[in-house]
């Protein structure tokens, strides 16, 4: 009896201590799917994928770590393998290349390059020696998964085939690295997958989840799918503004694979999509690509097919933007895209009651590129050939590019010109100066109007397109990308039938625009009188007894000087009106640091001469602050003192984490200085007082009254609120602050804005009748602008015509923005300005709100009456240019011509701007970026009230 109640005691303890707080699951996700993805005789000196994860290969996500660790542990483990870091995340992630192929050919891997290159020029390489090249060259073939770092199978599929193609000892597998560079690039967005990854860790609970609704499987703000600064990786191949792509594109470009696979996932509902695209396809790609794209797709079917896989290829997947990974194919190589359907590890229940398995998507993914690589292997001779003959096509007199040559005219904007100079040349594109004039028989400008005789002048950037990437060339130089007429109609019928559109991103994207930096195309081949581009020599000018310091502002990078000065608690001006000083020429928006305005600040000459290096920017020293008659003087009104800005920028929530990202990485990439990303919550219970400068990126604001009325208020007493698009639209009178509209609710007064347009015009192109004006006798022929037109249309047309306009709106291109050229918001901006527009919101001022930059180009016409577009006339002898660059209906230039872009107007003590658009667009947008720029460092100094601290 003691002993049996002894047992039951022990019994009862244990219980106690060892019982799983947790309820153990009724089932296992890993138990949805049985088959093998590694199946093979493996060596087994290698490790398998297991040894470095937590979990069963395939039924889970690895992290960034653990796909790291196998990697560096492979590379010691075999000698058919290879690891190039090719570079390092935001975050301090690496980036690898694995290289895989047999043992002897690792040994020549530079060998094959340099056959590579080689076989790309066919200025250098004949057809003998070509024909020599491509009997001896092995096949090679990019592989690269997850650019989307919560699209996670690739990564997961790739860990595998790394593995399945070191270890194992089928001959098959011996005889393909034989023939053949595997290189595999296992995840390409290891700070995405880490952030998806932790959530994964945050979200998971004890039984599988397979609704794709779930936490678990969407994440959360800012979301996996972008990388640290939430840019979308997958459209930044030729605008390079991560480092990622940055590292990534040179290694490609290197080693010109003739396969680029790009894997990754879609919605979870869906199933499996691959290549070849839909129309609209960019007329730059070479078509034996679609050739070859249908063949590789034909093989993927079929082992899709044999393993009763659904799938599908050409339904939504377009090609006409080059940013995407398929920039490879303007430069000769097929891209392979593939979509698996996306679901976090658990995997996902669909609508016919079965559950896909994550497993299963891994080998999807895994299944795919086997069959891929035995595609080339296959079809990797005659590839190669098309490719030489492509090759040589680019650089023959025949090509359609060889009478083509892009010039962008000298600046003084030296920052941006070296900034395009450098994605250039990371393309292997060859780019010249030219060292006396050139004349051409006539140029394209980039409003579309020809120009007949026209001069280049010395010290532009010449690139004439009769080179080897002339393709690529084309495809990022272009001002207008070609957009075929039966995908014209077919978008028109979709936005007419279902408010839809087929155009997957945007149908603008040329470099110069992008930039705004003025350049012609030349249907010649320009090739005389021209040396290698170089960056021009920086003059770093700092003499210590100057009167003060000042750096030219057209360049950009003045922007970052007076901000970063500012930071250090140097006083700094800018001036507003072109000046010249100590025979100086300084712009308007040039930046002086005054010796006198900082009297107890030591050192300042070596603080001023230490930012300027960090900037590799030029600065002069100015002994006297004389201006000649007009010009300013150093001690009249065109000497602005700015004030230092305290930065908060809105994010989370409801905003856009495109937008919030890339606003973020331009105050810390161009700017460097100080600033709180704080959440958009905070407008209800954070201390506003500590910021002069607020930045709401676009956003579907939905703010409280009280929220709105202390944004209000802190506005008042002398803030500068910065919006755009989405929270442009919030914040504009409808909804919010100030008098700045849109469009669809001022047809009542459109007589009025008519009017303040009619002033702005009218102050453009002043034009008097000196006889008249003396007269002493009235003039009964006085012409009044708003008169004159015989369209008017009243407030139900004008409405009708805007709900219908309004299903036009473009999906980003590029219209002309005409800029006030006496407005501090657009220093260092060219006055035809390319502005990127969407279905932003049409912005119209009034009651002494500025536009600083409007929509259109004015220009001259031979039109003698007035006309009516929409609210606005165009005055006798005047037209506008609106569209520049993709897609823009006639219907939506009319709805937003003349409407402002960019608007500011002063409140109380201090200010709201708002940009109807994203300014800041994927970090390549450095025309609009500049009036961001200049907005959020010179707007707390010029806009507002100067605070006095007494
Ligand atoms: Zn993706």
């Amino acid at each position: 009896m003691y002993v049996r109640f002894l047992l039951y005691f022990t019994f009862l303890i244990s219980a106690f201590i060892f019982t799983d707080p947790l309820m153990k699951p009724t089932s296992l996700s890993k138990d949805l799917y049985n088959v093998k993805i590694l199946d093979g005789n493996y060596n087994e000196n290698i490790s398998h994928p297991d040894n470095f994860l937590d979990f069963e290969y395939g039924t889970r996500v690895a992290s960034p770590v653990q796909i790291e660790n196998a990697v560096l542990s492979y590379a010691k483990q075999s000698n058919r393998i290879k690891v190039v870091e090719y570079g390092k995340t935001h975050e301090g992630r690496s980036l690898y290349a694995v290289f895989i192929s047999s043992p002897s050919n690792i040994d020549n891997l530079d060998e094959f390059k340099q056959a590579l290159s080689d076989l790309s020029d066919a200025r250098k390489t004949n057809d003998n020696k070509a024909r020599s090249i491509i009997a001896s060259l092995p096949a090679v073939a990019w592989m690269a998964y997850s650019i989307h770092g919560n699209e996670t199978s690739g990564a997961d599929a790739a860990l595998g085939i790394i593995y399945h193609l070191l270890a194992s000892e089928d001959q098959e597998v011996v005889n393909m690295l034989e023939n053949m560079v595997v290189i595999v690039d296992p995840m390409m967005n290891p700070d995405g997958r880490d952030r998806f990854v932790k959530s994964l860790e945050q979200y998971r609970g004890t039984a599988p989840n397979y609704d794709d609704q779930a936490l678990l499987h969407t994440g959360d703000w800012p979301y996996g799918r972008t990388n640290h600064y939430y840019f979308d990786l997958n459209r930044d191949w030729f605008y390079l503004t991560q480092p990622e792509t940055q590292g990534r594109v040179p290694l490609i470009n290197e080693w010109r694979p003739q396969i680029l696979v790009d894997g990754h996932e879609m919605g979870a509902q869906d199933t499996f999509m691959t290549g070849p695209p839909r129309e609209p396809i960019n007329t730059n790609i070479d078509k034996d690509l679609i050739k070859w794209g249908n063949v590789f797709a034909d093989d993927q079917a079929k082992a899709f097919d044999d393993n009763n896989w659904r799938f599908y290829t050409g339904e939504w997947h377009e090609d006409l933007y080059p940013g995407y990974s398929f920039y490879i194919q303007f430069r000769g190589s097929l891209g392979i895209l593939y979509e698996q359907s996306r679901m976090s590890e658990d995997g996902v229940r669909r609508p016919e009651g079965t559950i896909q398995s994550y497993k299963e998507s891994v080998h999807h993914q895994f299944v795919s590129t086997i069959a891929n690589l035995k595609t080339l292997q296959k079809h990797s001779k005659a590839m190669y050939q098309d490719f030489w003959e492509g090759k040589k096509y680019n650089v023959s007199k025949n090509s359609e590019y060889a009478n083509q040559t892009f010039v962008i005219l000298p600046t003084n904007n030296l920052g941006r010109l070296n900034t395009l100079a450098e994605k250039l040349e990371a393309q292997d594109i060859e780019i010249y100066l030219n060292t006396s004039p050139i004349q051409t028989k006539s140029a394209l400008k980039q409003t579309g109007d020809s120009v007949e005789n026209f001069t280049i002048p010395v010290g532009s950037m010449i690139i004439p397109n009769l080179q080897p990437e002339a393709p690529l060339i084309a495809a990022i130089l272009e001002f207008d990308a070609e957009i075929i007429e039966s995908v014209l109609e077919e978008e028109r019928r979709q936005r007419l039938k279902n408010s839809s559109s087929i155009m997957y991103d945007t149908t603008a994207f040329n470099l110069t625009m992008m930039y705004g930096l003025e350049a012609v195309t030349v249907q010649e081949n320009i090739q005389k009188n021209l040396k290698k581009w170089k960056p021009i020599e920086v003059n770093l000018d700092v003499q210590e007894d100057a009167l003060m310091w000042a750096v030219n502002g057209i360049d950009d990078r003045s922007v970052a000087f007076a901000a970063r000065l500012m930071e250090l608690g140097v006083e700094v001006r800018i001036i507003d009106k072109d000046a010249l000083l100590s025979e100086q020429s300084l712009p308007r928006g040039s930046v002086v640091v005054i010796d006198m305005d900082n009297p107890d600040y030591e050192g300042l000459s070596s603080v001023v001469s230490a930012i300027a290096l960090e900037l590799n920017l030029p600065v002069s020293s100015i002994s006297s602050g004389f201006g000649a008659e007009e010009l300013p003087d150093w001690g009249g009104e065109h000497f602005k003192l700015l004030e230092r800005p305290q930065i908060a920028l809105m994010g989370h929530q409801d905003f856009s984490s495109y937008d919030v990202g890339v606003s973020w990485w331009s105050l810390d990439h161009h700017l460097g200085i100080r600033h709180s990303m704080v959440n958009g919550s905070s407008l209800s219970y954070g201390d506003l007082r500590r910021y002069n400068t607020i930045i709401m990126p676009s956003g579907y604001l939905n703010l409280s009254n009280s929220e709105m009325n202390s944004l209000k208020e802190w506005v008042r007493q002398g803030g500068t609120l910065i919006a755009h698009n989405a929270s442009s639209r919030s914040l504009s009178f409808e909804n919010g602050i100030g008098s700045v509209r849109q469009v669809s609710s001022t047809f009542g007064d459109s007589e009025e804005y008519n009017m303040d347009l009619q002033r702005e015009f009218g102050a453009l192109n002043v034009e008097i009748d000196m006889e008249k004006t003396n007269d002493n006798k009235i003039d009964f022929d006085v012409a009044y602008p708003w008169e004159g037109s015989k369209n008017k249309f009243n407030k139900s047309q004008l409405e009708k015509r805007d709900e219908w306009q309004s299903l036009f709106m473009p999906s980003g291109s590029f219209v002309a923005g005409r800029i006030d050229d006496e407005h501090w918001l657009t220093y260092g901006s060219i006055s035809t300005l390319p502005v990127l527009y969407a279905n932003y919101p049409v912005l119209m001022t009034g009651n002494g709100s500025d536009a600083a930059v409007r929509i259109g180009e004015l220009i001259e016409s031979d039109d003698e009456t007035y006309r009516s577009i929409n609210w606005s006339d165009m005055p006798p002898k005047t037209d506008l240019n609106v569209r520049m660059s993709g897609l823009v209906w006639p219907e939506a230039s009319q709805r937003i011509a003349n409407s402002a872009y960019l608007t500011r107007e002063r409140i109380g003590r201090g200010q709201v701007i708002l940009f109807a658009g994203e300014p800041n667009f994927r970090g390549a947008a450095l025309g609009t970026n500049r009036l961001w720029l200049n907005a959020v460092v010179y707007g707390s100094g010029l806009g507002t009230s100067a605070r006095i601290v007494p």
